[in-house]
């Protein structure tokens, strides 16, 4: 049989490594490196808000006119973030969060393998907004090339700066996916164990090092520079079913195409597939869907036509999260998808709390059962959404709860 083309460059590259050689760094198509940045007009605007040329008050409405969330997941508004930190005293500091490690989610590694500099002038721009000591980006330890590509970036930003810079250090994870959550981001980026913060108090308030301390998803700085050169009415012109701007889904699964995809917010599943993904992939018919990765539940091919947004997800007891829109077909099960996550959720429990430690995984056995102890994963989801520290464990039962409401006759509930 023919190879599938993917499987034959894969094949070929792999036969080079164990041939011992050294494969070159490819730059995705269409990279932008400083020089290209510059000619288009990059740093320009970082430059004049560092000069002063922009009322920082002024900035911030901007951002809030935009609507402009954090994109990681939490959807926090950026601008009122800004006035926040700005508000404490300094020195503060400033976390990027670039951990990436929510399944199905890669957009932050789609925007930053091909313009760095739009995300590096987003940081300059708010750190002069808020006024920021020193810039810690935190980068996932599997995102090998991005990290040799940004340091590569930020060298040659150091070595010709257009405007004075903050301090910017590149940490490395270390493949926790709990050190995505900002507070045990910050726990490692000190040296630490990741492990989330009991809140308050808030990093806004004592974050890295005790200081305040602003904390932003790549994606979210990422679209500063366009926001402010645009104007806050171009991004909230966007959106569909009365919502505003723009959203980046990482879309996988049983479509034809799948990828990052910027579409309106507020689109829906079903407008996401044709319109974006050139449909269903061939053979395969819509049967359910995650919309927010691990994290934000199942829902069913009937539900297609909802706005996939912060509120009205949240509504019916799912969440958008960083856009991870994972699709499943007639060929895939609910409970299977659920299982997986919450294996996923017990390797990934930092175990600092017994709800979540233990729960996850009395929860993965419990559904491993041809049919489920609906009570006994009920009782289980309600202690651990309720008793866990962090999003990790009250996110958890997420999966359990979506089966149990939408897909009931694959676990022996009624149909
Ligand atoms: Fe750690 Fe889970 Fe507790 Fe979060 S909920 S602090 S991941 S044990």
């Amino acid at each position: 049989a023919v190879p599938h083309a993917d499987e034959a460059v894969i094949e070929a590259l792999t036969q080079r490594v164990l041939a011992g050689e050294s494969l070159p760094r490819e730059r995705v198509h269409g990279f932008t490196d400083l020089a290209a940045y510059r000619a288009g007009g990059g740093y320009r605007l970082a430059t004049a808000v560092v000069q002063g040329a922009y009322d920082p008050e002024t900035l911030i409405q901007t951002l809030e006119h935009a609507g402009l969330r954090g994109l990681g997941g939490a959807g926090f508004p950026a601008g009122r973030k800004w006035r926040i930190v700005r508000g404490f005293a300094a020195p503060r500091l400033m976390a990027v969060n670039i951990d990436e490690g929510e399944p199905g989610t890669f957009k932050d590694r789609h925007y930053l393998e091909r313009d760095p500099h739009r995300f590096l002038e987003g940081v300059l721009i708010a750190a002069s907004v808020v006024g920021i000591h020193k810039v810690y980006i935190y980068l996932r330890d599997e995102y090998h090339d991005c990290r040799a590509l940004l340091q590569e970036q930020i060298a040659a930003l150091q070595a010709d700066p257009p405007c004075p810079l903050p301090a910017i250090e590149l940490r490395r994870g270390a493949g926790a996916y709990i050190c995505g959550e900002e507070s045990a981001m910050i726990e490692s980026i000190e040296g630490k164990r990741g492990e989330p913060r009991l809140r308050p108090p808030y990093i806004a308030e004592v974050g890295l090092f005790g200081r305040p301390t602003l904390e932003h998803n790549f994606e979210t700085l990422y679209w500063v520079r366009e926001i402010v050169e645009r104007g806050a009415d171009w991004f909230a012109s966007h959106g569909r079913h009365g919502r505003k701007g723009l959203r980046s889904f990482s879309v996988s699964g049983r479509v034809r195409e799948p990828g990052v995809k910027l579409a309106p917010a507020g689109i829906t599943l079903s407008e996401l597939i044709d319109e974006y993904c050139g449909g269903m992939a061939e053979g395969h018919t819509l049967y359910a869907y995650l919309p927010g990765g691990a994290s934000g539940g199942i829902l069913p091919a009937h539900m297609a036509d909802i706005p996939l947004d912060f509120d009205t997800l949240q509504a019916h007891g799912c969440f958008i999260g960083s856009a991870a829109v994972m699709v499943l077909s007639q060929h895939d099960r609910a409970r299977d998808a659920a299982l997986n996550v919450m294996r996923f959720f017990k390797d990934e429990s930092c175990g600092q709390c017994t709800p979540c430690r233990v729960g996850t995984d009395k929860a993965a056995r419990l559904m491993e059962a041809a049919v489920w102890d609906q009570d006994t994963l009920r009782d289980l989801g309600d202690v651990m959404g309720d008793a866990s520290i962090c999003g990790l464990g009250q996110a958890a039962p997420n999966p359990i709860r979506s089966v149990l409401k939408h897909f009931a006759h694959e676990v022996g509930g009624a149909a």
